[in-house]
């Protein structure tokens, strides 16, 4: 088979993952060419932060095409948005610069880590919902300047028990409508915390910590998981989920098994090991990718912790070559 034979032949196979699982052509879109390497800014901690236009630039020679912002927050007193670590910083980068810096890069800038701020231990409910919504249309002038097409959701709300959870998931549906409007899409990012069950009942165990152990005798329904009560209790067409597949084994939990029962719900995912990617031999990255094409999605974020190492743009290196050796990734 000729080279071009060969890349004629995996456009139209991955064109076929469109038409499967009932995914509609409206929702999926036509592969990009080569590999769709993204990853979540998160990873470089201070190494982004300190000089970002030199570690937007490295990261696109490793490899990189493409970002998933984090550190971005609005600032009130200044009127626009910057990025800067979480706690203040001395010196920000605002919204515009940063925009620029990622086009200089070649780096397009497709999604965000967001998360509105509520008073301590304050929960999703009729008192908050106005404060939350209004978080969120603050900062869409900025993310529409970006040109996401995500903004996700990547912390886990006070949540007690199962009126809670669905509580959050409410709201959710009402941010992802807003979002909507304007043209982006609203996700919820998981730790494991969200593979909690949670039961009926105002009674407070220790915030979102811990199990619902069922009792000998108990012939209630399986309680659900938070992640459960999240996708089921959204609009598909407001809500999408992005799996960390790390922060799932962590949660005791296969990924392959959430991938592929919520195959139109889990949209992105979270590419991380460990610390380097594949490093560790932990995570199946060969069966995830694939089923995760396989439902039509293309869209993953490389995410590395450990983010006061000094090490992050070495690790970074490392993964996008791992990823790059693999044919499984597309
Ligand atoms: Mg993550």
């Amino acid at each position: 088979m000729t080279l071009g034979a060969l890349a004629a032949s995996k456009m139209s196979a991955a064109n076929g993952m469109n038409g499967v699982d009932g995914i509609s052509a409206a929702t999926a879109q036509a592969p990009m060419a080569g590999t769709n390497l993204g990853f979540q800014a998160y990873s470089l901690g201070g190494e982004l932060l300190n000089n970002p236009a030199d570690a937007l630039k490295k990261m696109k020679g490793y490899g990189y095409d493409q970002v998933e912002l984090a550190f971005y927050g609005f600032d009130d007193k200044a009127g626009h948005g910057q990025f800067t670590s979480w706690g203040g910083g001395s010196n920000p980068t605002s919204a515009a610069d940063f925009k620029k810096m990622a086009d200089d890069a070649g780096i397009k800038i497709v999604s965000s880590h967001m998360t509105p701020t509520l008073d301590r231990g304050a929960k999703y409910d009729k008192s908050t919902e106005t404060k939350i919504l209004d978080f969120w249309k603050k900062i869409i002038p900025d993310h529409k300047m970006f040109g996401v097409e995500y903004i996700v959701q990547p912390s886990l709300p006070t949540i007690n028990n199962l009126e809670d959870a669905q509580n959050v998931a409410d709201i959710f549906n009402k941010v992802g409508a807003l979002l909507k409007e304007n043209g982006i899409k609203f996700g919820y990012h998981n730790h494991s915390n969200e593979f909690n069950k949670v039961v009926p009942g105002g009674e407070a165990v220790t915030p979102y910590y811990q199990r619902a152990f069922r009792r000998p005798g108990d012939t209630s329904p399986e309680p659900k998981t938070i992640e459960e009560v999240f996708i089921e209790g959204t609009e598909k067409q407001n809500v999408l989920f992005e799996l960390d597949c790390y922060w799932t084994v962590m949660g005791q939990q296969d990924p392959l098994v959430w991938i592929n029962k919520y195959k139109d719900r889990i949209q992105l995912l979270h590419i991380k090991d460990f610390i380097v990617i594949g490093a560790s031999g932990a995570m199946n990255f060969e069966n995830i990718f694939h089923d995760f094409y396989a439902n039509g999605h293309r869209n993953w974020f490389v995410e590395i912790e450990d983010i006061n190492s000094g090490k992050q743009l070495e690790r970074a290196e490392a993964s996008a070559k791992w990823l790059k050796s693999k044919g499984f990734v597309k």
